[in-house]
């Protein structure tokens, strides 16, 4: 029986990698100032020696066995040295994989050397996880997400040049009462310039210590209320321009609550084609918000009350 105490686990996977191996090629985040993030605040960033990887790589496989998919940990391993050469001795160890991720950093893509990424790409890790959180740059800086939407745009372009799927995270209600709709325009903006394979929304749920709860408690920072952050929705899908791209609400914080009901879901599927049914649910969650005999409630209302929590 493997020693499952010795195992590194990641601390976090994208909702969609439940049920994928889980293989911490870096620990914590080399960026770790966002704003709004609590993720990795309590870890110093390491990269893990080659050797220290390879031996958690042949543990994986006792505690996983024959698995289809992988997700590598934690935020940004686009910045080991080794990432080819580790990827390649997974995909030897695991010949059955169909699919490696990993989350990463536009700036960190584009910091790579081409050669790099694609070498990266050629050694087996399929798709990139990569937070965009919003197109506008008065919101990102608010973020302190420490990319620009132009860098953010490249990134992603740079990234699918050499071959990797792209999956771009926005995180609905970043802009506040005061810039939901340059949220929605300039996000779809960036994101109609990237070119990504799935779009994913969540939305922004401050968290208790955090810099944006500080703004928040101080009155700097106004949470979109939950009718302008579905009106926000509506805009973003109005302005999207893509194709071949899924767009998913995989994520418990889209939801809304009306008393006891979950009146909204967040929307899910293809572009284009599954954009006009997208904005038809957007627009009958706005009209059950309106004609609500309850105070309608989204996941901030749920964390402050103690209802919701492991965000
Ligand atoms: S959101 Fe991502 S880049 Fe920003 S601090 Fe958290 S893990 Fe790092």
């Amino acid at each position: 029986m493997p020693d499952y105490d010795y195992y590194d686990f990641p601390p976090f996977r994208p909702p969609n990698e439940a049920q994928s191996a889980l293989i911490r090629i870096t620990r914590g985040c080399p960026w770790n100032r966002c704003t709004f993030c609590t993720m990795y605040k309590h870890l110093t960033f390491e990269q893990k020696p080659l050797d220290e990887l390879k031996q958690d790589v042949l543990l994986a496989r006792k505690i996983y066995g024959k698995t289809t998919t992988i997700f590598l940990g934690d935020s940004d391993n686009l910045v080991h040295k080794d990432l080819p050469e580790i990827v390649a001795f997974i995909r030897k160890t695991f010949p059955e994989v169909q699919r490696i991720t990993s989350y990463a950093r536009a700036k960190t893509i584009l910091r790579n050397k081409m050669d790099f990424l694609v070498a990266t790409r050629r050694s087996g890790l399929d798709r990139l996880h990569l937070g965009l959180e919003s197109g506008d740059s008065v919101i990102l800086e608010r973020l302190c997400k420490g990319a620009t939407p132009r860098q953010m745009a490249i990134g992603g372009q740079k990234a699918k040049k050499a071959g990797f799927e792209i999956s771009f995270y926005l995180l609905s209600g970043a802009g506040g009462k005061d810039r939901w709709k340059e949220h929605a325009a300039e996000s779809a903006r960036v994101l109609n310039l990237a070119r990504p394979d799935f779009i994913r929304l969540r939305a922004l749920t401050i968290q208790h210590g955090t810099p944006l709860d500080d703004k928040l408690r101080h009155g700097e920072f106004e949470l979109t209320p939950p009718r302008e952050r579905l009106k926000e929705v509506e805009m973003f899908l109005e302005n999207l321009d893509l194709e071949n791209c899924y767009l998913a609400s995989d994520h418990l914080t889209n939801y809304l609550w009306a008393g006891q009901n979950i009146i909204y879901r967040g929307v899910a599927g293809s572009l284009p084609e599954d954009k006009p049914a997208m904005l038809e649910e957007v627009r009958r969650a706005i009209t059950a918000i309106q004609t609500s005999p309850f105070p309608v409630k989204d996941s901030n209302q749920l964390y402050r009350e103690g209802i919701l929590s492991g965000l």
